[in-house]
């Protein structure tokens, strides 16, 4: 037998990575009485090179997530061919909005106003009408994103009064130190009150590789999982 490729090698662990959290996913809605058909599992690919981005697609994934513009925009030009959703995750400054919806198809965090403002007039521009969910802070702490839950109402108004954006939902990311059954509790209440301006927003963001059980008790219909799919990534990224 010939040795094993080095592409056949992580293809391997790709495959064993995506199986297993599929396999949580199945786990977690049937603990929750939930239908595994309601949950869109977004891989994060972000650190990942597109070869990866390209494995993935050939075991069925369709939902790629990213948190750097810097990083993003070049793999999603290198996958242009691909079938693929990108969702942008991470902070988003306001200068790299024009880059961003040019391939972003949610955007998962936006988080203050003048964010609303750049991106609709980025959308505009490239005569997109583009889905976002407002982050919210489960914590209220300062420097990790997301609006906090009494500003919630406001910015979803201000989302919709801009004809470039359609507002989806709500993201969350669990706090650290906060068992995130508990963090995600209030979930389901913070769609509810963008679902108040905006009937059919839908999409509730939450759960990673260590939380997503927690996230799929709260309801969340959009899982962002990357290290336990594709391996832990060095740190400080
Ligand atoms: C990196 C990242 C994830 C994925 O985290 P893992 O622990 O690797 O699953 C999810 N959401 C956001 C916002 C991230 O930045």
């Amino acid at each position: 037998m010939l040795p094993a490729t080095p592409d056949a090698v992580r293809l391997e662990q790709i495959r064993s990575g995506l199986a297993a959290v599929r396999g949580r996913v199945v786990s977690a809605c049937a603990s929750a009485g939930r239908d595994p058909d309601e949950i869109t599992l977004i891989v994060v690919t972000k650190t990942y090179p597109s070869s990866d981005v390209r494995a993935l697609v050939g075991l069925g994934v369709r939902d790629v997530g990213e948190n750097r513009d810097q990083d993003a925009a070049p793999k999603a030009r290198e996958c242009r061919d691909l079938d693929l959703r990108w969702h942008f995750i991470g902070q988003l400054q306001t200068n790299k909005c024009r880059s961003v919806v040019t391939y972003a198809d949610l955007v998962h965090s936006v988080d203050r106003l003048s964010l609303v403002t750049a991106l609709a007039k980025a959308a505009a521009a490239v005569d997109r009408r583009l889905d976002c969910l407002i982050q919210v802070s489960l914590d209220g702490a300062p420097g990790r994103g997301g609006a906090l839950p009494k500003d919630l109402a406001g910015l979803a108004r201000a989302v919709g009064e801009h004809p470039s954006l359609r507002l989806r939902g709500v993201m969350a990311v669990a706090p650290l130190g906060v068992p995130p059954l508990e963090a995600f509790a209030p979930l389901p209440d913070l769609l509810g009150e963008v679902r108040e301006t905006c009937p059919d927003a839908d999409v509730l963001s939450a759960g990673m590789s260590a939380d997503l059980e927690a996230a799929v008790a709260r309801g969340a219909t959009h899982l962002r999982v990357g290290s336990a799919v594709l391996g832990s990534r060095p740190p400080l990224r």
